[in-house]
């Protein structure tokens, strides 16, 4: 690799090795002249051994670690709280370079390890029952930024565990709306299905959106992974007040997408539909019967999610009888229904809970205007 000045060096910042997929690494060092094999080395020590020290990377070759620590480094968004629930629940707070925080969460279950990751600083949709959506949109993150936040997770658990893999499912159901930061989402995701970095399989990595039509139908073409549809609503009227993205991308058009993106793959098998339970809200026999009906032709299980109440939050949790009842109706009507556990109540590490610090609110209106018109 040619040797660079140390005036250039000190001008420049250090490339994150962190924001790379293999493939991107390899093209990295073919530029530099080095052999394309020594990424996927680095890959696996970064991300399977969660080393951020070249020093460290004993197969590599001297000159080549001492090189990369020259103009390259292995930055991970930095741990400032790492707060542990009586269930089990992980919630760590990171701290980005430019002091935004971000929450990135860990469920661990019977027969598997959920790590709940987010993709912007806040959010630029403004669901009402969420309270990221109260804290504005700040950015998106970068792949580092993304992956990092598993890379962290893994560093933390994996020594309690003997070295065990203890995250097996990543969602990506944490801050922010994915498919609004599409490609460092999709980087990200990458490198979890790689072998030679997390090697999760693609039923095991969940990408949750809130229906942005043209970046989902995008997404089929450029990883595999399963999804997770933020629906809430059988009808367009509730949706527009709930989601309000819906305005743009209504359910009928949201369902013929989702039906595309299934017909893509034949290892996909069901959509997840999320469902938030919100009392008086969207939880009558009624409300049941529309989502039904919305549902009609797409392979599908539905998560029925309990409301996680927040500080100043205009809707109540729908009570646990009317939760079954409205269960029972899907349910009768042929649907595959879960209703899904809420975990980490002690940490307010719950689902729309996870508000991080976000600063500078007032550019979601922006943000928004300009990933539509690249959408
Ligand atoms: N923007 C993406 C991912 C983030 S939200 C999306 O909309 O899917 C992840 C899930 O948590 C979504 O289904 C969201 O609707 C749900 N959620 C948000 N706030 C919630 C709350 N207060 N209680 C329960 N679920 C909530």
């Amino acid at each position: 690799m040619p040797a660079m000045s140390n005036t250039n060096i000190k001008q420049q910042q250090k490339v994150n090795l962190l924001d790379f997929t293999t493939e991107k690494l390899k093209d990295f060092f073919i530029e530099k002249g080095e052999k394309p094999f020594r990424a996927t080395q680095i890959i696996k020590w970064m991300h399977q051994y969660c080393v951020d020290d070249f020093d460290q990377m004993t197969n590599v070759s001297k000159a080549l670690r001492h090189e990369l620590q020259k103009f390259a480094e292995i930055r991970a968004p930095e741990v400032v709280l790492d707060k542990a629930s009586s269930d089990g629940t992980h919630k760590w707070l990171l701290r980005l370079e430019d002091g935004n925080c971000i929450e990135t969460v860990f469920i661990p279950e019977k027969d598997r390890g959920t790590l709940c990751v987010s993709s912007q600083v806040g959010c630029a949709l403004d669901c009402t029952f969420c309270s990221t959506a109260r804290q504005g949109f700040n950015r998106n993150l970068t792949v580092a930024e993304i992956i990092g936040q598993l890379w962290a997770a893994k560093r933390s658990l994996q020594p309690k565990a003997g070295g065990e893999r203890v995250i097996s499912n990543v969602v990506m159901m944490g801050m922010g709306e994915p498919l609004l930061n599409f490609k460092p989402v999709i980087d990200a995701m990458k490198l979890m299905l790689d072998d030679n970095a997390y090697g999760l399989s693609k039923r095991r990595v969940t990408l949750s959106t809130s229906g942005v039509v043209p970046a989902l139908d995008r997404l089929r073409d450029e990883v595999d992974v399963s999804l997770a549809l933020s629906l809430h609503a059988g009808n367009d009227q509730l949706r527009d007040k709930l989601v309000p993205i819906n305005k743009k991308y209504p359910i009928k058009m949201l369902m013929d997408s989702c039906k595309r993106f299934m017909k893509g793959k034949a290892a996909r098998e069901r959509i997840t539909i999320e469902y938030v339970m919100l009392d008086g809200v969207n939880d009558s026999d009624q409300n049941a019967r529309e989502l039904i009906y919305t549902l009609k032709g797409v392979p599908c299980k539905v998560n029925l999610i309990p409301f996680n109440p927040f500080p100043d939050t205009r809707y109540k949790r729908s009570p646990t009888k009317r939760i079954n009842q409205f269960r029972d109706i899907l349910i009768a009507s042929g649907l595959i229904v879960v209703t899904r556990r809420t975990r980490g109540d002690d940490i307010d590490a719950a689902c729309g809970q996870l508000a991080g610090e976000v600063n500078d609110r007032s550019r979601r209106e922006i943000h928004f205007l300009r990933i539509e018109k690249e959408t």
